[in-house]
């Protein structure tokens, strides 16, 4: 073998179904070396990506390649669009190890029970009992520790470590041993610190080989034209905007996807009661019953992840005690069914309730939210909605945030409706992207792939990653188009 062959003999290629081509959600990825196929992250197509193909068949079902060969499923956390694909891989009498984290096993139960509930009859794609099939397979991991993974012929390992998503989120970091570098697949990169289960600044022991040369780095992309906000503006914006609804006689809503940003708003509302930063007499309707489950499991596992930190305060709360009460409202009203849900929207035609109603279906598209957009709640032009989630375009929820107002069917103006861009779970901006990032080692960065953003995004941040000086080359991956590479093992 000639020295230069010696140099460049590990071949690997990486394929995407999803988050690639421009699109954010589908997240789903093969990575090819030798004999083992390893896919890190199974998702969903979500929104109006969730529709056909010009073949016909579902995106979703469409060709995910030879499954049968797929020797391990790696996840990097549990949003339906990085997971609700897994069941997939388990028919066809296939069996592939599921590799996680305990939390994101635990949130995925309830991601895909739920993903299995809502699909409709005619686009099923798999059932509960499918679910738990998939659920006997997974293994747990423990972050920082390197796991033997693909076909063991090809000596690769995998590591996870806690990016600040979510709970139990992370990215992953493959090698193979022997070698001097590692492939890193970021995930969704969270933010340095982030609310409940706290930023990828906040972990106190390193998880990651700071050591350890990344050569291949397949990155998301999907806040990287947005600057931070800090928590002050935030809670300065959010609560203004609640308050010049409740002091105008009308009542809030706020519907919030169910993980992590449910739980964030309530935990402010929280703060803003104790603060006397809202009226005492606001009445609080928790109206979401996936985002009442998470709340539960996330007090239940309060221990595996929760921070001490509230806003600016890394240790606002002062015990575990405390600091699993941080969900729990005065003066609040479980809503348990969704004749309930009606009655209370109904209710709200009528001014001067100050209430403040937390609720299901981010994009208003569907969800307990639905009630309050169709109901008596929605006719009153002194009620307002308030967006907390990024709108995508072609939902509702974007249709009516530009409109500003629902209309009713007189003609007349009905609830206002705002979004605020003051919230997100994603890293944001150059600056504390390339923060992160650096806490890797890339000095001998050979290939970026840069995914998981619009192509507005993604173009920004490859010819970002060219100014500052990266010699790697930079791929923006398409669905379906291997990326085939060699690393150095010098
Ligand atoms: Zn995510």
């Amino acid at each position: 073998m000639s020295k230069s062959a010696e140099c460049f003999e590990e071949k690997f290629s990486i394929e995407s179904l999803g988050a690639a081509s421009g699109i954010v959600t589908g997240s789903l990825h093969k990575l090819r070396h030798g004999e083992s196929t390893i896919v890190i992250d199974a998702g969903i197509f979500q929104g109006k990506y969730d529709a056909f193909l010009p073949s016909g068949k579902s995106r979703n079902t469409e060709d995910l390649g030879n499954i049968k060969n797929v020797a391990d499923i790696l996840l990097t956390h549990a949003h339906a669009d990085h997971v609700a694909r897994l069941p997939l891989f388990y028919k066809k009498n296939c069996s592939p190890r599921t590799l996680t984290t305990e939390m994101t096993r635990e949130l995925m139960e309830i991601i895909l029970k739920d993903s299995a509930k809502i699909q409709k009859d005619q686009d099923k794609l798999y059932t509960c009992e499918d679910v738990d099939e998939v659920l006997r397979h997974v293994s747990t991991i423990k972050m920082g520790k390197q796991i033997k993974v693909g076909n063991k012929h090809d000596h690769l390992t995998a590591l996870w470590t806690y990016n600040g998503h979510i709970p139990g989120s992370a990215s992953i970091i493959i090698e193979k041993t022997g070698t001097r570098g590692g492939i890193l697949f970021t995930g969704d990169i969270g933010k340095e610190i982030q609310p409940i289960c706290g930023g990828w600044g906040e972990t106190k022991e390193r998880d990651y080989p700071k050591d350890l040369p990344i050569k291949a780095l397949w990155t998301e992309s999907t806040s990287f034209d947005r600057e931070s906000v800090n928590f002050d503006e935030k809670y300065e914006q959010f609560l203004g905007s609640i308050n010049k609804i409740l002091q105008d006689g009308g009542s809030v809503v706020i519907p919030a996807i169910s993980m992590q940003r449910n739980q964030e708003i309530v935990e402010i509302i929280r703060y803003a009661q104790e603060n006397g930063d809202i009226p005492q007499d606001t009445k609080i309707y928790k109206d979401a019953p996936l985002a009442s489950k998470f709340e539960e499991t996330y007090v239940e596992d309060a221990d595996l992840f929760m921070t001490s930190r509230f806003g600016n305060d890394p240790e606002f709360y002062k015990n575990p005690a405390s600091s699993k009460k941080r969900f729990e409202l005065k003066n609040c009203q479980q809503v348990n069914s969704n004749k309930e849900s009606v009655g209370i929207s109904r209710s709200l035609l009528a001014n001067n309730q100050n209430s403040i109603i937390v609720t299901s279906g981010g994009m208003l598209g569907f969800g307990r939210v639905r009630n309050y957009i169709d109901g008596g709640f929605g006719a009153n032009p002194k009620n307002g909605i308030i967006l907390t989630c990024y709108q995508v375009e072609g939902t509702e929820g974007r249709m009516l945030t530009d409109q500003g107002y629902l209309i009713n069917k007189n003609g007349s103006r009905g609830a206002k409706i705002e979004h605020l861009n003051v919230f997100t779970g994603h890293v944001s901006g150059e600056t504390d992207t390339f923060k992160y990032l650096n806490r890797f080692d890339l000095s001998q960065l050979e290939l970026i792939g840069i995914i998981h953003g619009n192509d507005n995004n993604r173009k920004k941040m490859a010819e970002t990653f060219k100014e500052r000086g990266y010699p790697a080359r930079v791929e923006l991956p398409e669905i379906g188009v291997p990326i085939n590479f060699s690393l150095s093992n010098t």
